[in-house]
């Protein structure tokens, strides 16, 4: 017999769905008893993006075995809204800021840690090396490879919406609320490595003439020793961060 549960999609999880069940609620047909996981996963929204399911208004987790005349409204893991009191699908926040990132996100890596955020990125992980290392460091993972976060392993990750590097930079910062945790150079953009003032002498011998002429302020990676100073490249990468600051309170 086929049965029917009637769903309806909140905020940004409308973007996995096909448009005609965008925003509204719509019948779900099933037969046997599926979780309100595969449930969910069937429709084409990865479990990651959930961080909240009321069915007929009372919070289940996923192993609920959904039934015929269910209302079951979906929500996004919310960062500005404390839900903590109602439920959270998993048994600690989504608080851990620590990511990885997959091999077509080198650029929004490279944003990640110029803002001091911690990113394991290798531009030749698999995705089962990523889900492997996210779930051995608790690590969000961050793709655009939706397959990866349809997997049964993963618990913590998000889906970048845009293609361009400094508009996913922008979607991160919202997404997770990373306004006030922003610690410009003290993370190398090369190797994740933390970035150490380093004294100008030991460094000399690396320098180009005119940089040692003008700067008198310098720091090295404590891992792969690259050296760091405030020059252009520093004054736009802040200007490009203060930028994204700025939008806080417009988009939110
Ligand atoms: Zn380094």
């Amino acid at each position: 017999m086929t049965k029917t549960a009637t769903f309806r999609f909140y905020e940004e999880l409308n973007d996995f769905l096909s448009p005609e069940k965008r925003k509204r609620l719509f019948p779900f047909e099933f037969s046997g008893k599926p979780s309100v996981k595969d449930a969910i996963e069937a429709l084409g929204v990865p479990h990651t993006e959930v961080d909240l399911i009321l069915v007929n208004s009372r919070p289940v987790n996923f192993k609920y075995n959904i039934c015929n005349d269910d209302y079951i409204s979906v929500y996004p893991v919310f960062e500005s809204l404390d839900i903590t009191s109602v439920t959270l699908l998993r048994s600690k926040g989504l608080r851990k800021l620590n990511f990885i990132l997959d091999v077509h996100l080198g650029k929004l890596t490279a944003y990640l840690r110029m803002a001091g955020f911690d990113c394991f990125y290798e531009n030749d992980n698999s995705g089962e090396d990523i889900i492997g290392i996210a779930a051995k460091e608790a690590r969000t993972i961050l793709t655009r490879n939706l397959g990866i976060l349809k997997n049964g392993a993963v618990t913590r990750g998000y889906w970048i919406r845009s293609q361009d590097p400094k508009k996913q930079f922008e979607e991160v910062v919202k997404k997770f609320r990373l306004f006030s945790m922003f610690k410009p150079f003290n993370r190398c953009i090369r190797c994740n490595g933390l970035i150490i003032p380093v004294p100008k002498e030991r460094v000399l011998h690396l320098l180009k003439e005119a940089t040692k002429q003008y700067y008198q302020e310098f720091f090295h990676c404590s891992s792969c020793h690259r050296v760091y100073w405030k020059g252009s490249h520093y004054h736009r990468m802040k200007k490009f961060i203060e930028s994204v600051l700025s939008t806080e309170s417009i988009n939110l």
